[in-house]
Order: structure tokens, then sequence, then C-alpha cells
């Protein structure tokens, strides 16, 4: 079922570009991204830099009306060649009809950012079902690893292509109430190392882990000020992060700039410990 929003059909009226009116350098000029889970937070601002930096971008999320506003905000903001699809990345369907939709309307596949990720569980991890670990682990890890396997074809046919997958600072130390959902981010450092190594040299495989990044996601954190004033005292640089730092690094990564750079992961986290 095809469910691409009646925007992503319809011809791009706007000539005034992102890349022009926020100072994009066009270095994606020519290629074609997909990002999932894309219609808030951190996949947004990745989209909307991608697009700002010259990329063709599909974005996609689960929800229609949330596929057809970012569609819409990224067109108000002078983006042009923008798509939306409606993608649960846990649906093989969905997964499928994203890149076929993308490849169909942009004529290729260069980018896949693997944003989605789910966290139903929040306690100590002896105590979270199986079902939420079915869950946590199926949509966070097995389905990053599907949805890279099927876009293959299409980025293969490409070349110099590139996959990024969104971690967390969670993977390197875990969150306290959230031992599931980071050992699944754990698992995404072990998943890019894998598959940087077999994409190897035509496809480049990077992860960033960001640190706490002001989004719905983590609303819980900035929306209370007690919390959020703990959360900080870990930070040395005192404050929680932007969802456009985490598409700086992305944009980075998938750029000429990164051009021996595999297998990698950048914390974005204002200093939090992660590694040595
Ligand atoms: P967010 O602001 O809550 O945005 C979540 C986005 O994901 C929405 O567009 C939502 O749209 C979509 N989504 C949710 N479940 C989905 C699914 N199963 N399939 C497809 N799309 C789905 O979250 P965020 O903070 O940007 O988080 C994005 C990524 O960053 C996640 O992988 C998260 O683990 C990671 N991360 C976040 C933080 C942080 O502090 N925010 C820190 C470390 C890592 P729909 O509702 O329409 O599906």
């Amino acid at each position: 079922m095809l469910r691409s929003t009646s925007l992503v059909l319809r011809p791009v009226l706007r000539k005034m570009s992102v890349s022009s009116t926020r100072g994009g350098d066009a270095k994606f000029e020519g290629k074609v991204a997909v990002v999932t889970a894309s219609t808030d937070g951190i996949g947004y601002a990745i989209a909307e830099r991608l697009l700002r930096d010259g990329a063709k971008v599909m974005v996609s999320s689960r929800k229609e009306r949330n596929v057809e506003r970012a569609v819409e905000r990224l067109r108000e903001g002078g983006g042009r060649d923008v798509g939306g699809v409606v993608c649960h990345v846990g649906k093989e369907e969905d997964r499928r009809t994203l890149l076929q939709e993308t490849v169909r309307r942009f004529g290729g596949l260069d980018i896949l950012v693997s944003n989605a990720a789910v966290n139903p569980a929040v306690g100590d991890t002896t105590t979270v079902e199986e079902s939420a670990w079915d869950k946590i682990l199926d949509v966070n890890v097995k389905c990053t690893a599907l949805l890279v396997k099927e876009a293959l074809p299409y980025l293969r046919k490409r070349g110099n292509a590139s996959i990024v997958i969104v971690s967390s600072i969670g993977g390197f130390m875990p969150f306290s109430a959230l031992g599931p959902y980071s050992t699944s981010k754990t698992a995404l450092f072990g998943l890019t190392k894998a598959l940087a190594t077999e994409l190897a040299p035509a496809i480049r495989v990077n992860c960033i882990a960001p640190g706490i990044i002001k989004t719905k996601f983590s609303s819980a954190i900035w929306q209370n000020d007690v919390i959020a004033a703990e959360a900080i005292k870990n930070i040395p640089m005192g404050r929680l992060g932007e969802a456009e730092e985490c598409a700086g690094a992305v944009a980075f990564l998938c750029s000429e700039d990164a051009s021996y750079i595999t297998g990698e992961t950048i914390v974005i986290s204002g200093g939090m410990p992660s590694r040595l």
C-alpha cells in the first residue's frame, strides 16, 4: 500500500531553496537521501540539513499527518526536492514503499539515515516484560539491519554511498531505568562496525551517539526544571543539545570530508562521559 502523501507528488512551486536562504553549501547536489523517523526532532533536523546542503530528501514516519506537516514545513522553509512517505520502520511493506517511492521520485539513493527508535519500557532491566524487549530489539536493531539490507541494491547502483545510524550515548553509558533501550543502542555500535567492514569500500557506514538533545523524546528531562538541572550537572558544556547539532555531524559523515571514515561513531553530548 503506497501511502506517500499528496504533498509528495505535488510539484514544488517555491523557487527559493533552503540552501540559498540558510547558507547551505550544495555539497549534496545530485544526491538523494532517505531519513527515517524524520517528521520531528533529530530526524527532522537531519532532513532539513541535507536538504539545505543540496540533497533531494525523502522524510518519513508512522503518521500521515506528521509526514504532511513535515513536508509542508520544509517547503515553507524554502526546501525544494522534498517528499514524504508514511513508514513505520517495523513494517517490511512500509520500508519497501519508502525505498521504492524514493527511487521512483528522485532517481536513486545515495544516503540512508536510520534514525527510528522506540522505548516502551522504563524501570529496572530485570523487570522489563519480554514483549517490550522484543519491540525494542526489533525496531531499534533488527529493523535497522533490515532497512540497510533492503536499501543495498539502490545504494550499490550509485557507488560512493553513505549510511548513518543514530544510536545514543546511552549505548556507551546506560541511562538509568532505560536498560533495554540502552542495550539496543550499544548493539548499533556493533552493527555499524559489522556493516562498515562488509560494505567497504563503496558504502561507508557510520554512527552518531547523541547525548541529551532537546526533543519530544527527552521532554521528561527538559520540561522539568529539577530533572533538567540535575542532568546538566553531568554535561561539561552546561546545556542540553539541539537537534541541529546532530544534523551537522550527520552531514559531515555523509560528505566528501569524511571520505576515509567508516565504522566510526561521533558522540554529540557536550562532553558527557562516554568512552576514552
Ligand atoms: P522525537 O523528537 O520524539 O521524534 C521521533 C520521530 O520518530 C517522530 O518523527 C516520529 O513520528 C518518528 N517515529 C517514532 N517511531 C517510529 C517508527 N517506529 N517508525 C518510523 N518513525 C517513527 O525523537 P528524537 O529525540 O528526535 O529521537 C530520534 C533518534 O535519536 C532516536 O533513535 C533516539 O533513540 C535517538 N536519540 C535521542 C536522544 C534525545 O535526547 N532526544 C538522545 C540519544 C539518542 P511518528 O510519530 O509520526 O512516527
